[in-house]
This record gives C-alpha cells, structure tokens and sequence, in this order.
C-alpha cells in the first residue's frame, strides 16, 4: 500500500472528512486517519459528531419530544395517548442504528471519492510524517505534502468529579443511559447540558441544572435567553444560576453533590450526574517533538485565519484550533484549507456561522447580540415578532417565542438575528443568507414569505424594523 500522498489527515470527524474528501475530489491524493472505535468496537469515522454529539443526541431529542408531545400536546388536538411508555432500549436502539448508518456513510463516501482510511492513532513528526498505531499494534508512515490536523475535543472533566462511565458521565454515557434515571443532575447549562438534560427530563427524569455563571446563556441574546428561562422552567427543568459545583461522591449508587448557591453550601443527591462544562482541543499525543506546530495554553493547535500553523504544508481544522466548537464550522475550515491546498480561494466567514440549540423551543441566532453592539458602540434598531401571532405556529400549538431582526441605524444593513421558537433551527438560515449578501432589514422585509408559514415572523420582525409590521401594533 502506498505511504505518500498529497494530503495526509488526522481525525475523520466533521473537519477532517470534509477536508479529505474536498481533497479528493480536486485530484488529491488523500489519505485519512481516524482512531474511534464504534458501540461495536469496530472503526467508526464521523468523529464527535456522528457517534456520539450532533446526531445521536437529536435522534434521542426526537424520540423523547414524541414521548413528551404524547403527553402534553395531543390532548388539546382532541386525541388520547393513555397510558404512554418508553421503552428506553428502544429508543437507543434506533439511536445507535442512525449513528451506524451515518458512521458508514462516511467509510462509503471515502472509497467513493477514493480517500484512503488508515485505523489507528496518527502523531505527527517533523517534516510532514505522519506516523500511525493501528488497532492491531503496527505502525506505518505516511507522508504528505500536506498535513491536515483535525482532531477534535474530548470533555473536559473536573477534578472532583471524575467521570465513572456509570453514576457520572459526559456526553458518551447520557446518550446510554439503559433507564431513566430517577434523578439527574447536570453541571453546566450550555447547549450539550441543556439538550440532553432536556432528553431525560421529557422522559420522566428530576433534572437539576446547576450552572455557575449568574447568567443564564450568556452569549445569547438577553431576550432570547430570559425566554428560553422560562419555557424551560415550564417544563420543568430545574435551573440553578450561579450554583458552584465544590464536590460529588459516589456512595451507594447515588451521587452525593455539595455547591455553593452564592450563600451557603448546599447538598443533592441525584442517581446520574451529567457533567457538561464544555470541551478541550483534543492535541494530546498529536504532535511528536520537533513539529514546530504550538499549542495555545488551552491546548488548542494555534493557527492563523486561514488555518495555517506557520509550518510549511500544516494545516488545522476543527474543534483543535480556535473559534466555535461546532460542527458546521469544521466543515467549512475543512473545506477551505482542502481548496487552499489546490490552489484555488478557500475563505470562511466566521462572522455568518450560526448557532443553534435544539431544545424546545429551539435556540438560534447569527451575527450580533445588541449586548455585543452596545459594548461595541455601534447604532442599531430592532424589530421583534412573537411566534404567538404566527398563524401557522398557533395552528400546530407552538406559539412560544419571537424573532428579532437587528439592523445598522444608519445603512439598515442586517447585523444579527435572534429567534426563539418552533424551527428556528432552519429559520435562522434566513439571517444568515440576508447577512452573507450584505443584505438590509428592507430586503427582507419586501421578500415574499409563504403563508401560513414559520417564516412568516422572520417577514414581520423585518418589517417591524422600520415599525410597518403589519400583525402587531407597532
Ligand atoms: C453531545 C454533543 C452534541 C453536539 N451537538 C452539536 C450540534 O447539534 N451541532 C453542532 O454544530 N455541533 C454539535 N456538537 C459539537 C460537534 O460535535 C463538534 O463541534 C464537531 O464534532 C467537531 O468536529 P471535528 O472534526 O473538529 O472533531 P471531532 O468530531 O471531535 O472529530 C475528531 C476525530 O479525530 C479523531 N482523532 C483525534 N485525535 C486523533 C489522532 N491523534 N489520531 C487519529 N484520530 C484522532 C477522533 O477519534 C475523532 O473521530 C455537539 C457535541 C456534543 C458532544
């Protein structure tokens, strides 16, 4: 089998895959490598993503928002689900058999595109070898002219809460938790604590959140977040704001947490601890002395706009390197640095990546917060919509949340926008086109929107900017 290729990749998880197979398809000889192992100990590409992040955690969001509509929304439409059950190996069952179509997918698009996998650890050496332990113990080198570090992040874990893979877990063990747990805590209400506590929750869980920041989804919109607050209180997840987690013992098959509320300590005790307080560079053992690749103190692979590490022919990608820990923005840098390599303009435009948070009601946003532009000095106005005169969103029972459209004071150019509610996850795309064209508050408010639809109340919050929103008083 031949060692040297244009382009050698480490990790096959969002960043590593896209850029592989960009590669490939413009006539590079690519190989790449990947370590994970799946549920069934074989290898399985995808990274984070796939095996145990974006997806399965959504196949579980669906299953557990079916079981809770069941329950609470089927009522009022007149139909009766009496006497409801989950049966939690089922459910994980179909979330497992999503990921292995997916994690397979990925192995089929690499002989497609003909990117050689290799299964094992990858190290980089100097002068852009790339040794790597395959699962059997042997260890082959790769050269390439071009080396791409893709290798994601791991959880971080604390020091007084160490994970068990059983009472205490990261992402890996709430994705398989075989029952509902009685009581759950989680540490950390960022997106992964929230989706997933969210899950459980939905399915009959006692979910304690205790976040220890005094603010609930600081990098949100404030708007955005005191609603999304309360919905989720409706539900009744219990969040706890500025709630510092000191200590968690496991005795007797409980889950024994001391924190301090601001005043006092406080005790819990829960059956599972989720430990969600966010996700390191995963750069260990990556590089072998003698690189000249450096880490930053969070262990991130420094790299310069373009991805670049400033050795010759290396390039970084992913959760590894500065910027969002999201998957889209993996794919993007992949795909940029792999155009980068043929020649061609590779650009990301970090400005325009959008976030999301799939709970219910879902998260969304891009561009700018007015907390952002107020601290920025920057003039601006806005236009909200409520989902709640959305006749569309009335109409399926999901009247919660509003949009907001934030554009320039002067030039109406469109500089953020900010949606919570049924769909955003999609809707936000809107902000993001509107944004990538440079586009005003006016241009889309003079674009046609289907009615009845969601979109409708991206249309009215545009309007709303210039106070001729048309189904709300101004
Ligand atoms: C529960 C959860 C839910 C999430 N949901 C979302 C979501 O809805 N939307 C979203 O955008 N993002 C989401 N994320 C984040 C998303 O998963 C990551 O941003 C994304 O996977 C990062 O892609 P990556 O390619 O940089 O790294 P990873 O996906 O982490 O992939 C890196 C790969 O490299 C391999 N690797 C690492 N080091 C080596 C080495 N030395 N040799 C060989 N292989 C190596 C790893 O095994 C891994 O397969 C979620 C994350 C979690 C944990």
């Amino acid at each position: 089998m031949s060692t040297e290729f244009d382009v050698v990749v480490i990790g096959a998880g969002p960043a590593g895959y896209h850029a592989a197979i960009r590669a490939a398809q413009l006539g590079l000889k690519t190989a790449c490598i990947d370590a994970a192992l799946g549920k069934d100990g074989q290898p399985a590409l995808g990274g984070t993503c796939l095996r145990v992040g974006c997806i399965p955690s959504k196949a579980l969001l669906d299953s557990s928002r079916q079981y809770w509509n069941m329950q609470h929304l089927f009522g009022e439409h007149g139909i009766t689900a009496d006497n409801a059950k989950i049966d939690v190996g089922t459910m994980v069952g179909r979330k497992d058999k999503i990921v292995k179509q997916f994690t397979g997918g990925i192995a089929a698009l690499f002989k497609a595109n003909k990117v050689t996998p290799f299964y094992g650890f990858g190290q980089l050496q100097p002068g852009k070898r790339v040794t790597v332990k395959q699962h059997d113990g042997s260890v082959v080198e790769l050269t390439g002219k071009h080396v791409v570090l893709a290798a994601g992040s791991d959880s971080i874990e604390l020091p007084f809460a160490k994970f068990d893979g059983t009472h205490i877990v990261d992402n890996v063990g709430a994705l398989d938790f075989a029952a509902v747990p009685k009581r759950l805590g989680v540490i950390g209400a960022g997106v992964i604590g929230l989706e997933l506590g969210s899950v459980w929750k939905r399915l009959g869980a006692e979910v304690t959140i205790l976040e220890a920041m005094p603010d609930f989804l600081g990098a949100a919109d404030a708007e955005v977040s005191r609603v999304a607050l309360k919905e989720f209180k409706k539900q009744g997840l219990d969040i706890k704001l500025g709630a510092k987690l000191g200590k968690a013992e496991v005795k007797n098959g409980e889950v024994h947490l001391t924190y301090n509320d601001g005043k006092a300590d406080v005790q819990l005790t829960v059956d599972k601890l989720l430990v969600a307080v966010g996700r390191k560079a995963a750069s260990k053992g990556l590089l072998a002395d003698g690189t000249g690749v450096k880490l930053n103190e969070r262990g991130q692979i420094e790299v310069d706009a373009h991805c670049r590490t400033g050795v010759d022919g290396i390039w970084a990608v992913g959760d590894c390197v500065r910027g969002p820990m999201l998957a889209h923005k993996g794919f993007e840098e992949g795909i940029a640095v792999a155009e980068m390599i043929a020649g061609l303009p590779g650009h990301v435009n970090f400005d325009t990546i959008p976030w999301v948070i799939y709970t219910e009601p879902e998260i969304a946003w891009v561009g700018k917060t007015e907390q952002q532009l107020k601290a920025e000095g920057v003039e601006y106005k806005t236009g909200s919509f409520p989902f709640a005169a959305v006749g569309r969103a009335v109409a399926m029972g999901e009247p919660a949340g509003f949009v907001k459209v934030i554009a320039h004071a002067e030039t109406d150019r469109v500089l953020g926008m900010h949606l919570v509610g049924v769909g955003v996850s999609e809707l936000v795309h809107e902000g993001v086109l509107t944004m990538e064209f440079h586009g005003s508050a006016e241009d889309l408010a003079r674009i046609c929107h289907a009615h009845p639809t969601l979109s409708e109340a991206i249309h009215d919050a545009a309007m709303a900017v210039d106070k001729r929103a048309i189904h709300k008083v101004n």
